[in-house]
């Protein structure tokens, strides 16, 4: 919707197909365009944080969403939620009475090449075009499911009782190993093992992917399995006593920066106020901030670092663009950043021009960054934070937040001024 109401917006006429309500995603239950499937709050509006960073960048590119969202706004202290029936049916209005824009309600399951197309069929899509999807990037390279491990504000972690070192290999500083001793790794899994779970959607398929299996699963089958799966502390000494610890959890940075750090292998369907508890356990992370929290759920997206240029086209189809959450991204507004930024790489090829590619210390230049960047390990879809975004540098604590946004303000407004008409 973001992407269609850019390009109407300048002039340009736009077929929009959306399947419901003939055929329904397993999550949606109106006919409505803009349907929120899950939380009403669209998050945060304060500007020295990720989320409001984006709030303000959207707002400068006239996003419908947000919009509409301030206007159906309901009071929950500082975050943006809204009435989720006045936000859908506003939003169906408005895209409704745009004279450029037609809405044909049917299952889109083929892709025409050649037509300038933005896919924004979300995390749901449809199975057909799925399908359709795979065949175009290539079948291994579009994910079902999204399992996220927590990711941990590198500034939080205890470096005393943590070390770097790869499995095999102690000059690597690509890992950090936070070593627990037996009784702290039993202590671990037995609190794991009581701890809350989320529960599964309805539609949600609980058969978890051997390769993506929830530690708190693992820790189920049997006393031992951590110490054979993401807490193997084969191949690793640490130097403090120069001996094998009993058991280790693996962070492995999340960015070049490496000032955020993943937990490697430790997707989970813990509530985050339980995760926060749990992975408190672990020694070294006994202070641990986090950056995210992790996760499983139904999710269609790609492996948009391998299949994505930077204008949000798929490699070796210049006209076929990609938005919304099946980019990577995640996240109500995310999607809507990544629709009204696919409508621009629609827009600039129509022109015969380039996209710029906003800049890594502004929201939607890190998200871009984010998913289109080439990576080694495999892809998972992030929301904003201030993880992927690039910081303001060796700048005093206390005027980091100060220093961040005025340079988010620069990076942006020079970002705008080269568009060159397009915004
Ligand atoms: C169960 C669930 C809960 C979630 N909870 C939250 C939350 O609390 N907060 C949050 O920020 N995000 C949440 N998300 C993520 C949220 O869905 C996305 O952030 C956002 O809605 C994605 O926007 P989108 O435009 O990419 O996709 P969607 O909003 O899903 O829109 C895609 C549209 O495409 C249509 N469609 C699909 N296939 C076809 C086809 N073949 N032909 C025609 N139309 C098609 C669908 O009917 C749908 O209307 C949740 C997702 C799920 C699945």
């Amino acid at each position: 919707m973001e992407a269609a109401h850019l390009l109407a917006g300048r002039g340009l006429r736009v077929e929009l197909f959306e399947m419901r309500p003939q055929a329904s995603t397993p999550a949606h239950t109106t006919g409505l365009l803009g349907e929120l499937v899950c939380s009403n709050s669209l998050k945060g509006t304060d500007p020295q944080t990720a989320h409001g960073l984006l709030k303000k960048e959207l707002a400068r590119l006239d996003s419908l969403v947000l919009a509409t969202a301030f206007e159906t706004r309901v009071p929950a202290g500082k975050a943006l939620a809204v009435d989720r029936e006045a936000f859908a049916a506003a939003i169906t209005r408005r895209i409704e009475s745009n004279e450029n824009i037609r809405i044909i309600r049917e299952e889109v399951c083929e892709i025409d090449a050649d037509m300038p197309t933005i896919v924004a069929t979300g995390p749901l899509t449809s199975e057909r075009l799925a399908a359709r999807l795979a065949e175009m990037a290539g079948s291994d390279r579009l994910f079902f499911y999204d399992a996220i491990s927590p990711i941990v504000d590198a500034r939080s972690i205890d470096y005393s009782r943590a070390f770097f070192g790869s499995r095999w290999d102690t000059g690597s500083t690509d890992y950090l190993n936070c070593p627990l001793s037996r009784e702290e790794y039993e202590h671990f899994v037995a609190e794991l093992l009581e701890a809350d779970r989320v529960h599964a959607h309805a539609f949600e398929d609980v058969r978890f992917f051997d390769a993506c299996l929830p530690v708190e699963v693992i820790a189920g089958r049997g006393s031992e399995s951590l110490r054979y799966g993401p807490m193997r502390p084969v191949g690793i000494v640490n130097p403090a006593d120069g001996r094998r610890p009993y058991a280790v959890v693996q962070l492995r940075r999340e960015n070049l920066k490496g000032d955020a750090y993943n937990m490697v292998g430790f997707q989970t369907r813990l509530t985050y106020p339980e995760q926060k508890r749990i992975f408190s356990l672990i020694p070294a992370l006994s202070g641990a901030v986090f950056h995210r929290y992790g996760s499983i759920h139904r999710n269609t997206y790609l492996d948009s670092p391998r299949v994505l240029k930077t204008d949000f086209s798929i490699r070796g189809h210049p006209r076929t663009f990609l938005a919304g959450q099946l980019t990577g991204v995640e996240g109500y507004l995310e999607s809507a950043a990544a629709g009204i930024y696919a409508g621009l790489g629609l827009l600039s090829h129509l022109k015969g021009g380039e996209l710029p590619v906003p800049p890594a210390d502004t929201a939607l230049g890190a998200l871009v960054q984010y998913v289109t960047e080439p990576r080694e390990e495999r892809f998972q879809p992030s929301n904003i934070n201030f993880g992927i975004m690039q910081d303001p540098g060796e700048i005093h604590r206390k005027r980091r937040r100060e220093a961040r946004l005025e340079r988010e303000y620069r990076s942006f407004e020079n970002w705008i001024d080269s568009l060159s008409g397009l915004i």
